[in-house]
């Protein structure tokens, strides 16, 4: 296991959503991208509480769950995939879109560097500080889903990630 360098500082965790396949063999399988059910709005640093939308229909054992607003801002670097970053980020409620402020998202080409390991297609730095996620990967939703979900969860179980509950959502694998 590699340790991120800023936990010689003493506080960093990561935790990494790992590939199961190469990465070079899921890109070749890539489909088209989801359909986003995120709204087209802007970024906005002073969204409303009415922009902020609890996600109550999938409680599931173990899982937890934000209980008030939170928020998430979207790096240049994951131009053109802001939607699905979006949705993963909505999947968890109240979720609220900034353009400075909360978990900062990060996207890479490849694998995510100075994570735990050498073939993490996401990260988790310090429950929610910031993410990374890969781009070549099947459903990038999903796993921006599943980074997300590690601002207030660990793994569920091994297994391959899938939207089926969000107990399947912080499986160990993108696969
Ligand atoms: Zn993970």
């Amino acid at each position: 296991m590699r340790t991120p360098l800023r936990a010689l500082l003493g506080a960093t965790t990561a935790i990494a959503l790992g590939a199961a396949l190469p990465l070079t063999a899921q890109a070749a399988e890539a489909g088209p991208p989801p359909t986003s059910v995120a709204a087209s709005a802007s970024a906005s640093a002073n969204a409303s509480p009415a922009d902020v939308t609890p996600n109550p229909s999938h409680a599931a054992a173990g899982v937890r769950f934000p209980q008030s607003a939170w928020s998430y801002h979207i790096t240049s670097s994951c131009s053109g995939h802001e939607d699905e970053i979006r949705r993963g980020a909505e999947y968890w409620g109240y979720a609220v879109e900034t353009a400075f402020q909360g978990t900062r998202v990060d996207c890479v080409s490849g694998y995510v560097p100075d994570c735990n390991g050498p073939r993490d297609v996401g990260c988790n730095w310090n429950s929610g500080e910031r993410i990374a996620v890969s781009t070549q990967v099947n459903d990038l939703a999903l796993l921006a889903a599943h980074e997300f979900g590690h601002n207030w969860n660990g793994h569920t179980a091994q297994g391959c990630a899938t939207w089926k509950s969000p107990y399947d959502v912080m499986k160990t694998w993108t696969c």
